[in-house]
C-alpha cells in the first residue's frame, strides 16, 4: 500500500514508515524496503530466505520542499544459502540507493547536471549539494559521458580554430639578455558549422600532426562527408587538411582577411610616424587622430567626411600618402570580398581582384605589397569563400564560450577536465535549454 508521503518523496522501491522533526529543522524520514527484487542475491539472482541482521543507513538526498531531509532506511542483510553461490551475505539495494552508496543516485545526477547543464563550477555545485569536490567532479564526468556522443555525427562544413589556454609564461634568458616565452598552451577546436552539434572536440597543441590525428580518429564515412573546411589564414591547418582531408575544399572567410588589411594600415602608420617624426604617434598627430576612422568600414561613415579624410591624407606630407595607399587597398579588398553570397561570375571576381592587385602595386608601399602576396597565396581559399559564403564565425563564437568557461572556473589545472567542461558548455545536445528542436 503506497502512502502519500512515499509518493511525495518519490524514491522508487522505498516506502515511508514515518516522518519526524530533525534537530537541524529538516525532517527525518524513516524508510523500509518496498521492492521484492531487493531480496534477490546480486550474484546468483535467487531470493534469499534467511536474515542475518537488520541495519540502518542514512544516504543523503536532494532537499524536499527546500528543506534538507535526513533519510533513515532500515534494511536487512540477507544470507545467500545457495551452496554453489560465492556470495555469503548481501544488503538490500534499490536503484536510487545502490549498495554501499552514501548518496542517492538522483542527488549525484543533480550535482553533475548543475555543472554540465547549469554552467556552475565544480566547487559551487559541491557546496550547493553538500558534496565533496571529487564526488561532484565524478558526477559531472558521468553526466558528460551520458550526454556527449562517443563519435560526432557527420558534418558538411568543419570549422577549425585555435584558442589560447591560460596565459603565456615568460622567462628571462640571462645569456642572451632577452625574454623568452617558455609556456604557450593552445587548444585547437573542431566545430560543426551550420549543423547543431557545436564543438566536436579539442586537441592540445597547435601542430599539423595533432589536427591530423584528431581527424584520423574519425570513421572513413565521417571524413568522406566533410565537404568544406573553414580555417583562418594558418599554414598549419592548411597543411593538416590537405593531408588528412584531401577531398575537402578549404575556405578562408572575409573576417581574417579584412583584419589583416587593417593591421597593414596600422603598421604603415606606425612606421611612417616613427620615420618622419622620430617618435611614436600621439594625440594631435593627424594620422593618430584618424587611426580608428581608417579602419572603419567606408559605407558606415559619412561620404563627405571620407572625402575630406582622403584629401587630408594626400596632403599630409611624407606620412599621409603611404597610409592612404594602405587604406585604398583595404577598401578595394573589402569591395572584392563583398561579392560573397551574390553568386558572382568569374569575370566580376577577376576584374575586382585585378583592381586590388594594381592598387597594391601602384602604391609602392612594402606592407601593402606583402598584403597582396598574402592574398595571392590564399587566393584559392578566398575564392572558395566568395562562391560559398562559408565563414568560421561559429568557431569564433564558440571560442568566446570556451574563454568564458575558463574565466568562470578561474582557470583549469587539468586540460582534460577543461576540454570536457568546454564540450558540455558548447554542445547543444549537452544543453537541453539550447536545443532548437
Ligand atoms: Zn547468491
Amino acid at each position: 500500500m503506497v502512502n502519500d508521503t512515499t509518493r511525495l518523496l518519490g524514491l522508487d522501491g522505498l516506502a515511508v514508515t514515518r516522518v519526524e522533526d530533525g534537530h537541524d529543522g529538516g525532517p527525518v524520514v524513516y524508510l523500509e524496503t518496498a521492492d521484492a527484487r531487493a531480496q534477490a542475491c546480486p550474484v546468483c539472482g535467487v531470493d534469499a530466505v534467511r536474515v542475518k541482521e537488520w541495519i540502518t543507513t542514512g544516504p543523503r538526498d536532494l532537499p524536499v520542499a527546500g528543506r534538507t531531509v535526513g533519510l533513515r532506511w532500515r534494511k536487512r542483510r540477507w544470507v545467500c544459502d545457495r551452496a554453489d553461490c560465492p556470495r555469503g551475505t548481501f544488503t538490500e539495494q534499490v536503484e536510487q540507493v545502490p549498495a554501499r552508496a552514501r548518496i542517492t543516485t538522483r542527488l549525484r545526477a543533480a550535482a553533475g547536471a548543475a555543472v554540465g547543464d547549469g554552467g556552475r563550477t565544480i566547487v559551487q555545485s559541491a557546496r550547493d549539494h553538500g558534496l565533496s569536490w571529487p564526488v561532484t567532479a565524478a558526477a559531472f564526468a558521468a553526466h558528460a559521458a551520458r550526454v556527449l556522443p562517443e563519435q560526432p555525427d557527420p558534418v558538411a562544413v568543419l570549422g577549425i580554430d585555435e584558442t589560447r589556454r591560460g596565459r603565456p609564461r615568460w622567462q628571462y634568458n640571462t645569456e642572451l639578455g632577452v625574454w623568452e616565452m617558455t609556456v604557450d598552451r593552445w587548444h585547437v577546436g573542431f566545430v560543426d558549422i551550420g549543423g547543431g552539434q557545436g564543438l566536436l572536440g579539442q586537441v592540445e597543441g597547435r601542430t599539423a600532426q595533432s589536427v591530423i590525428d584528431w581527424i584520423n580518429g574519425r570513421s572513413p564515412d565521417w571524413r568522406a562527408a566533410v565537404g568544406h573546411v573553414a580555417i583562418d589564414m594558418c599554414t598549419v591547418f592548411k597543411a593538416a587538411i590537405t593531408s588528412a582531408l584531401p577531398h575537402a575544399t578549404l575556405v578562408v572567410d572575409h573576417f581574417h582577411v579584412v583584419q589583416l588589411a587593417n593591421k597593414v594600415i596600422d603598421e604603415v602608420r606606425c612606421r611612417r610616424t616613427a620615420q618622419v617624426r622620430g617618435r611614436r604617434g600621439r594625440s594631435g598627430d593627424r594620422e593618430w587622430d584618424l587611426r580608428n576612422k581608417l579602419t572603419a568600414n567606408v559605407e558606415n561613415r559619412d561620404r563627405d567626411k571620407t572625402r575630406a579624410m582622403v584629401a587630408e591624407l594626400a596632403d599630409l606630407g611624407e606620412i599621409g600618402p603611404p597610409i592612404l595607399a594602405a587604406w585604398l587597398a583595404k577598401e578595394e579588398l573589402r569591395h572584392l570580398l563583398a561579392l560573397a553570397r551574390t553568386h558572382p561570375d568569374r569575370h566580376q571576381i577577376s576584374q575586382r581582384l585585378f583592381r586590388f592587385y594594381s592598387i597594391c602595386a601602384d602604391g609602392g608601399v612594402p606592407e601593402v605589397q606583402r598584403l597582396a602576396t598574402t592574398v595571392q597565396t590564399w587566393w584559392p581559399q578566398i575564392e572558395a569563400f566568395l562562391h560559398t559564403g562559408i565563414t568560421n564565425a561559429t568557431s569564433e563564437g564558440i571560442n568566446r564560450i570556451v574563454k568564458l568557461e575558463a574565466r568562470t572556473a578561474y582557470g583549469f589545472r587539468n586540460p582534460t577536465n577543461q576540454r570536457l567542461r568546454t564540450r558540455c558548455a558548447t554542445t547543444r545536445r549537452a544543453r537541453g535549454c539550447l536545443n532548437p528542436a
